[in-house]
C-alpha cells in the first residue's frame, strides 16, 4: 500500500516548498488544525518533499526510489512517532521502553496497511517519555539514506496527558532546541492551546485549515469506491472540511463508522430531549459511563448539528442541513412538535455550556441529566425551569 495523494492545502504546500528552496524552511514546524484536516499527510508530504532525489519546481517528484519509499512509509529517514496505549509493564525501564517501541511499530503497520483511516480514537493514548527518549537516540545516529531526515511527532497534545508529561516534553525540548544538522521535526496538534508553551515556542506555526466540502466529497468518491453517493454525501457534509472525519461517517466493512454510531447516539440524546416522559431521560442519562467526561465531547458535537439542523428545518424548508436524509424527521417533528428556529437556536447553547462542563471532567451521568432537563425545559415544557425540574421528578 502507498499513502493516498494530499488533497488540498495548496497554498500551505507552496509557503513551504518556496521556504525549502530558498534554504529557510524552519527546523521545527508546528501543523495544526482541526482534526482530520491532515496534518499527519500533511507532514509526510514535507518528508517526501526533503527526501526525493529529483525535485520538482511543484514539489517531490514522486517516482524516484526515495519517493517511493516515502510513500510507502518505509524510508529510513522519515520517523513517525504517535501516541499509542501503554502496554503492561515489564518491570524495568528498558523493557518498558522496548514494549512501547514493539506498540508504535504494530500500530506503523497498521498504519501501511490502512493509510486511510477515520481520525478518531477510544483508547486512552499517550507519547510516553519513553517514546521521546527513543526519538532522541534515533535523532543521535546517523541518516540512513541521507542527505536529510524527518522526524514526525503526530498529536503533540498527547505528551501533556499523562504523568510523566514534564520529563517527556523536557527530553523533546532538548532535541527541538538543538536538531541536528539536516534533520527536521513537524509537530502537528488539532489543539495547540494544549501545548506545553515552552514546546510551543520553539516552533514555527503554520495553519491548515478546513478544505471546502466539494473537495472532500470529491476525495471520497476517488479513493473510497465502496462507498454509495448518498453515504458519500452525508459524510462529506457531516466533516467539517477535514476528510478523517469523513472517514468516520463511513462504513467500515459491515459495521458503521465510528463517528456514524456516535452521530445516531446523539440523535437519541435530542429525541429524548423531546420526550415529555423524565423516566425516558433519565434512562438515557444513565447509559453514560460515570467517568470519562472527554469522550462525551463528540456527542455534544454531533448533537449540535442535529439541533441546528432543526432550527434550519423549523426556519424554512429549503435551508441546508448537515444530516442530509433526516430531512423528512426533523420537519415533521419540527412540525408535530411545534419547534421554532429561535428557541432551537437558544437551545444550542445549552448543548455548549454542557460540553464546557463535559473538558471539566464532571460525572457524565450529570452531565447528561442536566442537559437533558434544560433541553427539554426549553423545548418542551417551555415553562420556568425549577417548575419543570420538580414535576419531573414527581412524575
Ligand atoms: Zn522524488
Amino acid at each position: 500500500m502507498t499513502l493516498h495523494p494530499l488533497e488540498g492545502h495548496e497554498d500551505a504546500r507552496a509557503a513551504v516548498l518556496r521556504a525549502f528552496l530558498a534554504g529557510h524552511l524552519p527546523s521545527v514546524l508546528l501543523l495544526h488544525g482541526p482534526t482530520g484536516v491532515g496534518k499527519q499527510r500533511f507532514a509526510l508530504w514535507i518528508g517526501q518533499l526533503l527526501l526525493c532525489e529529483q525535485l520538482q519546481p511543484s514539489g517531490p517528484c514522486g517516482g524516484c526510489h526515495a519517493c517511493i519509499l516515502a510513500l510507502r512509509v518505509e524510508h529510513p529517514d522519515l520517523h513517525w512517532y504517535f501516541p499509542v496505549p501503554r502496554p503492561p509493564a515489564r518491570g524495568s525501564p528498558e523493557r518498558d521502553q522496548e514494549a512501547l517501541e514493539e506498540v508504535r511499530s504494530e500500530r506503523l503497520a497498521q498504519r501501511r496497511e490502512t493509510p486511510l483511516r477515520p481520525s478518531y480514537s477510544d483508547e486512552v493514548q499517550g507519547l510516553h517519555f519513553a517514546t521521546i527518549r527513543n526519538l532522541r537516540r534515533e535523532a543521535s545516529r546517523r541518516p540512513g539514506m541521507g542527505p536529510r531526515r524527518l522526524f514526525l511527532v503526530a498529536d503533540a497534545e498527547a505528551l501533556v496527558a499523562q504523568e510523566s508529561a514534564q520529563e517527556a516534553a523536557n527530553a523533546l525540548l532538548k532535541v527541538l532546541e538543538e536538531p541536528p544538522t539536516d534533520t527536521w521535526f513537524v509537530l502537528t496538534a488539532s489543539e495547540p492551546g494544549r501545548l506545553l508553551p515552552t514546546v510551543r515556542s520553539r516552533a514555527s506555526p503554520l495553519y491548515l485549515p478546513p478544505l471546502p466540502v466539494t473537495r472532500v466529497r470529491e476525495f471520497l468518491r476517488r479513493e473510497w469506491s465502496g462507498a454509495g453517493e448518498a453515504e458519500i454525501e452525508k459524510a462529506a457534509e457531516l466533516s467539517g472540511g477535514a476528510i478523517g472525519r469523513a472517514l468516520g461517517f463511513l462504513k467500515d466493512g459491515e459495521d458503521e463508522g465510528p463517528l456514524e454510531r456516535t452521530r445516531q447516539e446523539a440523535f437519541f440524546l435530542l429525541r429524548a430531549a423531546l420526550d415529555p416522559e423524565a423516566a425516558g431521560r433519565f434512562s438515557r442519562a444513565l447509559e453514560f459511563d460515570p467517568f470519562g467526561a472527554r469522550s462525551l465531547h463528540e456527542i455534544l458535537t454531533l448533537l449540535e448539528t442535529w439541533m441546528r439542523d432543526l432550527a434550519a428545518v423549523a426556519a424554512g424548508a429549503e435551508t441546508p442541513i448537515l444530516n442530509v436524509g433526516a430531512r423528512e424527521w426533523l420537519s415533521r417533528t419540527a412540525g408535530e412538535r411545534d419547534l421554532h428556529a429561535l428557541p432551537l437556536a437558544r437551545a444550542v447553547q445549552v448543548v455548549e455550556a454542557a460540553r464546557e462542563r463535559a473538558a471539566g471532567n464532571v460525572n457524565p451521568q450529570l452531565i447528561v441529566a442536566h442537559l437533558l432537563l434544560e433541553l427539554n425545559d426549553a423545548l418542551v415544557n417551555r415553562t420556568g425551569r425549577v417548575l419543570a425540574a420538580s414535576q419531573s421528578e414527581v412524575s
